[in-house]
């Protein structure tokens, strides 16, 4: 059993002062692994005070030394890669093939900032003005589970990289993650309150750290539904927002497409994190005269995909993370069913084998009509649609029927085509045959997707506000 019991404020590990907890679960045994201790307001506001009291100082270091302490913290999460893939398994049933990516590119998230710093000018001169960038105050982040410790190294990174310090809010899942990733944080040694994070609810912690008055900046990743509250809670005092939202990617199979590459692509992308991802390519859209041919090796790849715990280097889909997450994606399971939509493979309940556990079976459905909620809504498990589309106009247009606009795939042989495509499509990123992820390009969301850019100079400049100096 773990007990979590700490929260970081001020450099030191504290006892929350609030009195509740959480349980823990192992996704894929569904038995109880731990607890956590759960701050409350006051913690949250001593954080933000700590935060606001390191902050003039490190406001004024140099680019130097923020690079130095990157580099650090860099080397301090890089050690503990084992243990971190550990408790993400433990605590949401993170796969391999996903956490092998997942974790190294949190480690680096400190190493691409510091690279990002190096080059990134604070000063220019525009017209009779000298234009310096400066920190924009103290930020806070509020994160999910899914991949938590990435999105809270990245955040973190950018924080330092700009001069802010920062309270951190991760999702009161993710406490056993989230506490090893604390103790290389501390290790590393930066300044006190720098960094602060407080576990604790979205209701309350959370919550808190949207409205607080002495927050200037609020970098949110989460849901569409919390991102709107968040906002609404951050507009009295006009905070800056950056807000990564949810997604209903579109998974785009074009008819010069080479199925041997595309379909493992597709499916890579589709069910990656168990499904259990913003930037899931969920919707397949597949030109009429090769939907046969397409279906049939959807099946034919899907069927052998291994469900199962996370410590089997083989398995591509592990458990839902929770109870509650088990049971939304079977209600969608029986919502497509009852749209009309058939079932290709997969469906209700959990594989064979698999008594205990929140596994879903890897589903995909065909005969799916736009319109249906299982096309439009995010589903967060490992639930496809494929629809069928006659030219590339239609192609795009359904690609772009949704409150969504996070990331897009494009699979074809033709470069320049997709290139023109991918201008046509309303979303943040688009990822052509696969491509590896670039975390120096802008990452973020249109329409309900979110606002704003995370990563590399964009990432670096939602953290900053311009002052020109006339003279
Ligand atoms: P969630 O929105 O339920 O929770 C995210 C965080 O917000 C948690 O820390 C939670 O405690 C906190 N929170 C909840 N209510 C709050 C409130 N009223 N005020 C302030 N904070 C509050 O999301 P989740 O279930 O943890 O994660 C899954 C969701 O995250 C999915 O919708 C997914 O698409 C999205 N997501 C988006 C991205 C992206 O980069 N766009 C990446 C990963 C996940």
């Amino acid at each position: 059993m773990r007990d979590i019991d700490k929260i970081y404020i001020d450099g030191q590990f504290v006892t929350p002062q609030a009195n509740e907890t959480a349980d823990l679960h192992n996704p894929s045994t569904e038995e109880k692994i731990g607890r956590v201790r759960l701050g409350g307001l006051q913690d949250a506001q001593e954080a933000v005070a700590a935060a606001k009291r390191a902050f003039p100082a490190f406001s004024r270091t140099t680019k130097a030394e923020r690079i130095d302490m990157l580099k650090r913290l860099n080397a301090a999460v890089a050690a503990r890669v084992s243990d971190l893939t550990e408790a993400m398994a433990l605590e949401y049933g993170a796969p391999q093939t996903f956490t092998r990516f997942a974790i190294p590119h949190a480690a680096s998230s400190f190493l691409t900032m510091a690279n990002v710093l190096e080059g990134y000018e604070f000063e220019r001169r525009m017209g009779r003005a000298r234009v310096v960038m400066q920190p924009v105050g103290v930020a806070a982040a509020i994160t999910p589970w899914n991949s938590n410790i990435g999105f809270i190294t990245s955040k973190l990174a950018t924080a330092i990289a700009a001069g802010s310090t920062i309270v951190i809010k991760p999702s009161e899942m993710s406490a056993i993650q989230t506490q090893v990733l604390v103790e290389c944080l501390h290790e590393a040694g930066l300044p006190k309150g720098v960094l602060n994070i407080v576990n604790g609810l979205g209701n309350v912690v959370g919550a808190e750290l949207s409205r607080h008055p002495d927050i200037a900046k609020v970098t949110f990743t989460g849901s569409t539904a919390v991102g709107r509250e968040i906002l609404h809670g951050a507009a009295d005092t006009f905070k800056r927002v950056t807000l990564e939202l949810g997604g209903k990617g579109p998974n785009i199979i074009l008819d010069d497409a080479d199925l041997d590459v595309t379909i493992p692509a597709v499916l890579r992308m589709g069910f990656i994190n168990s499904g259990q991802a913003c930037i899931a390519g969920t919707r397949v859209l597949v030109p009429k005269h090769r939907l046969a041919e397409v279906l049939g090796r959807l099946k034919q790849e899907v069927e052998p995909f291994k469900v199962g715990a996370p410590d089997d280097p083989d398995t591509m889909i592990g458990p839902m993370v929770s109870q509650k997450q088990y049971d939304r994606v079977q209600s969608y399971i029986e919502l497509g069913t009852r749209e009309g939509a058939s079932l290709l493979t997969g469906g209700l309940g959990r594989p064979t084998g698999l008594d205990r556990g929140w596994f879903a079976k890897p589903t995909i459905f065909t005969n799916v009509d736009t319109r249906m909620r299982i096309a439009r809504e995010e589903i967060f498990g490992p639930v496809l649609s494929v629809i069928a589309y006659s030219d590339e106009g239609e192609a795009v247009s359904i690609a772009n029927d949704t409150q969504y606009g996070l990331q897009a795939y494009l699979h074809g042989t033709d470069t320049a085509r997709m290139q023109t495509l991918a201008d046509r499509l309303e979303c943040g990123r688009v990822v052509v045959n696969g491509a590896p992820h670039e975390p120096l390009a802008p990452f973020g969301g249109l329409k309900q997707s979110g606002i704003g850019r995370e990563y590399g100079v964009f990432g670096l400049e939602a953290f900053l506000e311009p002052k020109a100096v006339v003279a």
